[in-house]
């Protein structure tokens, strides 16, 4: 298959639409992915801070006195407090005393701004790439100098008698996040790369396994083609050379023109068999064509055919008999010229290739709910290796070709064909130079 471009390439094509289709919507559920575990990490970090913030806010209010005042106190809540202007934050930072709170645990920082929005005092791991100005939305996330990002809650100050001291700004760095995010992301990016790798490998092997039937049944229909021409370009051959010699004779007496016109007649007639056939052929194909079906009665049948090959049979000096073993006629649905076709043809097939003072002989049997016709016969029998292949179309043993029995290779092939459209089987049992018994099974009326 991988020699043949237009094959190559649908599968190519096949397999790299496959794996595309797959790798997007393999990334589309990275994404979703990505963004649930981002949204679910930056809603609980949103509760987190808000609980903070909330303590703090609560806390502060209770000792705020007067507005933009920092009252001592609050050193108890933020103990490393600095109040803007002064130069406090790294001794304050080196003289903390000993808390469990959030704020000095690292990432967490305190701003406090005053009415106008002026800072006041920062507490807590004091970001310094981000600039000191108050923005009074609720929620911020903002980034410093280097890329560091930050997540912030603004929330107004009173003081105990309800004035409005200022504002407090409670955020974190998002250093911890980001790092967690990245990890995700890297490992979704080398999960996405190694699972598109390996879709395009199965993709490629899949869409091989797709097209071989394709591929076995174009080229039967190529092999088919072929063997066709060839036996239909044997006879028109022969015509046009007997045709092409008579015209060259100055004159023809009236035997050698009837002898002439017999040859034509011999190979017009081997001409018409042949386009018969391949038109049987090409109808037993079309299984959607309705077939005209009728009880048929299989005695009648056996005896019709050994009555009308008798002849063939003398000529052959081969013994032609039936074996009927049933007392009651045995009936079939199918169609009768169909049937009378099927049985036929191995029953000339047993003749033609029995030698002379053989026999030939045809059983009709019942088991259960099959009808079986048995086609025995002395003959050359069939090699093991051959006895699948007679069946393809144009297939002939190729001793046979030089045997000079005749044939097109299209007898067997066509009874398979017709036992396969009346829903039966047809095998054979043979054994090289002792004879074969080919079996049509079909199912039988009750
Ligand atoms: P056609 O039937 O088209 O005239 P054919 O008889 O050669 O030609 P098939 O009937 O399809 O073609 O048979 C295919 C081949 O199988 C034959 O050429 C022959 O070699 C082998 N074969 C068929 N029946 C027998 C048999 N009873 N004994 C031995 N060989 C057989
Ligand atoms: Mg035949």
């Amino acid at each position: 298959m991988n020699q043949n471009k237009l094959f190559n390439q649908t599968r190519w094509r096949l397999a790299s639409w496959y794996a595309g289709v797959m790798a997007f919507i393999l990334s589309l559920c990275g994404i979703g992915v990505y963004n649930a575990i981002a949204h679910a990490h930056l809603v609980a970090l949103d509760r987190e801070i808000e609980s903070v913030a909330g303590t703090l806010h609560d806390s502060l209010e209770l000792k705020l006195k007067q507005p933009g005042r920092l009252e001592p106190i609050l050193q108890r809540f933020l103990p490393n407090i600095c109040q803007i202007g002064t130069n406090c934050q790294k001794e304050q930072l080196s003289s903390q005393r000993h808390t469990l709170g959030v704020i000095n645990q690292g990432s967490y920082y305190v701003r406090l701004f005053d009415n106008f929005g002026r800072p006041i005092a920062i507490a807590g791991d004091y970001p310094e790439g981000l600039p000191l100005q108050l923005n009074k939305e609720l929620w911020q996330t903002l980034q410093d100098s280097k890329g560091n990002r930050y997540h912030q809650i603004s929330v107004a100050l009173h003081t105990d008698s309800q004035a409005d001291w200022g504002y407090i700004q409670v955020g974190r760095n998002l250093k911890d996040l980001d790092d967690y995010l990245n990890t995700v992301q890297l490992i979704l990016w080398l999960g996405l790369a190694m699972a598109i790798v390996s879709i395009a490998v199965s993709s490629w092997w899949l869409a091989g396994l797709a097209m071989q039937p394709i591929y076995q049944s174009y080229r039967q229909i190529q092999q088919f083609t072929a063997d066709a021409a060839h036996e239909l370009r044997t006879p028109l051959a022969a015509t046009h050379a007997t045709v092409e010699s008579a015209l060259l004779m100055p004159q023809l007496d009236e035997t050698e023109a009837r002898d002439i016109l017999q040859t034509i007649e011999r190979q017009n007639f081997r001409l018409t068999n042949l386009v018969t056939d391949l038109l049987l052929l090409a109808r037993l194909d079309r299984q959607n064509l309705p077939m005209q079906s009728q009880v048929c009665c299989l005695n009648d049948l056996v005896e019709d055919l050994i009555e009308e090959f008798a002849a063939l049979a003398l000529s052959a000096e081969v013994k032609l008999t039936a074996d009927i073993r049933l007392f009651n006629s045995l009936n079939v649905l199918g169609n009768p010229d169909r049937l009378y076709r099927l049985v036929s043809n191995l029953i000339v097939n047993g003749i033609k290739y029995t030698t002379a003072g053989g026999q030939v002989i045809v059983v009709l049997e019942r088991s259960d709910r099959y009808a079986l016709i048995h086609i025995q016969d002395t003959g050359i029998g069939i090699a093991q290796n051959e006895q699948q292949r007679i069946f393809d179309r144009f297939y002939r043993v190729n001793s046979d070709r030089s045997r000079g029995t005749g044939g097109a290779g299209l007898g067997l092939a066509i009874a398979l064909a017709i036992v396969r459209t009346h829903g039966g089987s047809l095998s054979v049992q043979s054994e090289l130079g002792k004879g074969s018994t080919f079996t049509i099974r079909l199912p039988a009326l009750p």
